[in-house]
Parts: structure tokens; C-alpha cells; sequence
């Protein structure tokens, strides 16, 4: 079947069943996210994948499948063990480490990328350097798990070594993964994460960048975790 003819054909059974599908609202902001995904530079291709859970249900970007091209039945809906109970297509590859997340957190939204200055970074050091106090929102100086085949339960336990009290890691040699209360949240970190790390690129191409110590970067994460809070004006 051509792309167009299965994105008409995946439009005309949402209009058909949409009423009976299981997560409705999540797979539509899982089909935006991971749009945007491909509209920021925070991914390539078919690259990454986007999911969001509301209790013991997770919905997933399929594998595979350009994303401009998802209707809501291509998101599939899976268990907390990884099995799919509704969906017409495979979920994505990477059902393992997105279950270990929302197995070790209480996080509501899983977002992977593979964007390029957080991967880059990934290649040469083994945590984000401190260059900017919005790492406070991923709960410090973000990891680089060490490298595993992608999709693989292997990958997954590296991931759970790295991800302690932050919510955010680089995958070494493959990209980055973010979570949160909402997907809106878990990507509005991976943003922040590729901003942060592209900051620390073009410093380093021109000097050597000052770090924030622990105590200024301690400072600016007890008043992050107020930020944008408008009860107290
Ligand atoms: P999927 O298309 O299976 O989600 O895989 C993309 C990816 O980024 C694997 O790490
Ligand atoms: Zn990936």
C-alpha cells in the first residue's frame, strides 16, 4: 500500500471505530509529540519514539513508521508487561526500556530521541557538563548510559543504572531519553537537554566553558522547582 493510501486508509477507520479506541486523547498527543520530535531537529527519519501511559495502559509509536504519516489506530496500546491489547501495528522497538521507565518512576510520558548534540556528547564525556542551571529540571547533570544494542533489555538495565534521582539519560552511541508527569513535560526536557548540550558545543569550539560549582547549581535548582508558579504574585 502507498503512504498516502495508508494514511487515507487510517484516517477513514478513526472516523469509522475512533469511538471504541482504548487511550484516545494519549494517542493523538503521542502522534504530536512525535511530530514535533521530527519538526524541532530532535530526531531523524523514523528514529526515536514517544509514549504515554494512563494507568496500566501505555500508548506507543509503532515501529518504524514515519511519523507524518500516523493516525491514531497506527499507535498502539500496550500492558505494563509489554503486551499489546489494541492497535493494528508492532509497537516500537524500544517497548523494553520505555516499560522500565514507567516500572522505576511515577512518570506519565516517555520521550527518545537521537538528537545530534546530545548524542555527540554522549560520544566523548560521561555526564552533561554543568553549563547551564536548566539542567536542574532533569535533577542534575544528565548520565550517558553505556552502550547496548538498541531494543534490548540489555539497554534497558543500562538506562536503570543511569537514571537515579534524574529524568533524563543519554544513550551512548545512539541518542537521549526523557520522562515526566506529561508528555508535554518529558519533551519539554529533551528540548532543554539539546539546547544544553549544543550550548556546551559552541563554547568548547571557541575556549573552555565555565561550570556552574555545586553550590550555584544547587541554588538555581531549589528556584527552578518553582519556576513559572504564579500563586505567590
Ligand atoms: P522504533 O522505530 O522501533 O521506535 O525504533 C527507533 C529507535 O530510535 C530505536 O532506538
Ligand atoms: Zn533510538
Amino acid at each position: 500500500m502507498l503512504a498516502s493510501e495508508r494514511r487515507w486508509a487510517g484516517r477513514f477507520r478513526w472516523m469509522m471505530g475512533g469511538s471504541r479506541m482504548l487511550l484516545q486523547a494519549a494517542r493523538l498527543s503521542v502522534i504530536d509529540y512525535s511530530r514535533a520530535m521530527v519538526r524541532d531537529g530532535l530526531t531523524v527519519g523514523t528514529s526515536g519514539n514517544v509514549s504515554a501511559r494512563e494507568g496500566q495502559h501505555i500508548a506507543i509509536t509503532p515501529t518504524g513508521v514515519a511519523y507524518d504519516e500516523l493516525t491514531p489506530d497506527m499507535i498502539t496500546v500496550i500492558d505494563m508487561d509489554g503486551n499489546r491489547v489494541d492497535g493494528s501495528l508492532k509497537p516500537s522497538s524500544e517497548v523494553p526500556m520505555h516499560l522500565l521507565v514507567y516500572r522505576e518512576t511515577d512518570a506519565r510520558a516517555v520521550v527518545h530521541t537521537h538528537p545530534l548534540y546530545a548524542t555527540a556528547l554522549g560520544l566523548i564525556a560521561d555526564e552533561t557538563p554543568l553549563v547551564h542551571y536548566t539542567l536542574a529540571m532533569c535533577g542534575g547533570p544528565v548520565r550517558v548510559a553505556p552502550y547496548a544494542t538498541y531494543g534490548t533489555p540489555e539497554l534497558a538495565e543500562k538506562v536503570r543504572a543511569a537514571m537515579a534521582g534524574r529524568s533524563a539519560v543519554l544513550l551512548r552511541n545512539h541518542g537521549a531519553t526523557s520522562w515526566g508527569a506529561s508528555l508535554n513535560d518529558a519533551y519539554t526536557k529533551s528540548v532543554y537537554l539539546e539546547w544544553t548540550c549544543r550550548l556546551w558545543f559552541v563554547a568548547r569550539s571557541v575556549g573552555d566553558p565555565h561550570l556552574l560549582n555545586a553550590m550555584e547549581f544547587r541554588d538555581a535548582a531549589d528556584k527552578i522547582a518553582d519556576y513559572g508558579r504564579q500563586d505567590d504574585c
